[in-house]
């Protein structure tokens, strides 16, 4: 029988070398990171740039997060400021993503940032990411590897699921292990963040000794967009299903193991439910269900994200 996932990949030299010839052309390749799965291309190259937005169907107003290896590779193009050196040094690499100012003589072709003078740069921190950004002499910019505004892939078989065999390369890199979307946080002007992740406010405040900027922010970017995330069929909050072609995501031990209900993390861990938050939702939909009800998540700490994406996929 012939192999289906013949464009999905497991990592070795040979492999790695493909990757990083059909980077340097400029085409796309799936990679992991530990976020989520992403669709990544030299953020150098208009072919590549233009070749993101038009796979993933995402609107051009919303800018690309640029990935680094290194602080010597990103302050070519971005100007680096005290905030962001201590964020830095205390998260990176990691799930967080930086807004900054964007560097006269940068590269950055200015379709990957809607052409603002800003861009969002973050350093991710998986294995084979790493390796890859390591060899290229060029930042990949990299959205999550979906369609625009559905649920992001965590492993190589959900970015199959969504390009099939328009995407020749994608790296099994296994299951994402933070299974969200990395914190956005804008350094440029007034600290704020301008998408919850993991890594949380309180988290953020500790570090740089400062309060944050509860103003809305004027740039138009994807993660602010009303209808992401969803995963295709309706999303109910805060209720019970009413019979049983609904599904039911809950959350802490007191919830029984019945059927249609699933649980993002019986001893009641944020992390945990948010790592498991958008393989749920997939399973509900490949199950057949026809709707998927919520149970109320405490919001603070990872919850805060939990609660925006599940607010976002229910609009
Ligand atoms: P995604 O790549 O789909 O994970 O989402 C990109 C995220 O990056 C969005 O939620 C935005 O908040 C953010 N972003 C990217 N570029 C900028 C920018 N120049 N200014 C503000 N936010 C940005
Ligand atoms: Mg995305």
């Amino acid at each position: 029988m012939k192999n289906i996932y013949s464009n999905i990949y497991s990592f070795n030299k040979k492999v790695l070398k493909k990757t990083i010839k059909s980077l340097n052309r400029g085409n796309l390749v799936g990679l992991p990171t530990e976020t989520v799965y992403g669709l990544a291309g030299n953020a150098y190259s208009k072919k590549a740039v233009k070749g993101i937005y038009k796979l993933k169907r995402r609107p051009k107003k919303n800018p690309l997060i640029v990935h680094y290896y290194d602080i010597a590779q990103a302050s070519k193009d971005v100007i680096l400021n005290k905030n962001f050196f201590k964020l830095h040094k205390k998260f990176c690499p990691g799930p967080i993503t930086f807004v900054l100012k964007k560097t006269k003589s940068s590269k950055i072709v200015s379709s990957a940032t809607s052409n603002l003078n800003t861009v969002a740069i973050r350093f991710p921190n998986h294995k084979i990411i790493k390796t890859i950004l390591k060899l290229l002499d060029f930042p990949l910019a990299m959205p999550s590897a979906n369609l625009s505004s559905k649920l992001s892939p965590v492993n190589a078989v959900d970015v199959f699921e969504n390009f099939k065999k328009n995407l020749k390369i994608i790296i099994d890199g296994g299951q994402s292990k933070i299974g969200i979307e990395s914190t956005v946080v804008d350094l440029t002007k007034k600290l704020k963040i301008l998408r919850p992740g993991i890594i949380d406010s309180e988290e953020i405040k500790k570090v740089l000794k400062v309060n944050l900027s509860k103003k809305g922010s004027k740039i138009k970017s994807p993660g602010m967009l009303k209808k992401h995330y969803s995963p295709g069929i309706p999303i109910i909050l805060g209720r019970k299903p009413k019979n049983s072609s609904h599904a039911y995501i809950v959350f802490g031990k007191k919830f029984k193991n019945i059927y249609n209900y699933f649980n993002l993390s019986k001893k009641a861990d944020l992390k945990e439910a948010a790592s498991n938050l958008y393989k749920t939702m997939r399973r509900i939909k490949k199950k057949g269900f026809k709707k998927i009800f919520v149970a109320k998540i405490p919001n603070f700490g990872p919850g805060v994200a939990i609660n925006d994406r599940l607010t976002r996929a229910s609009r």
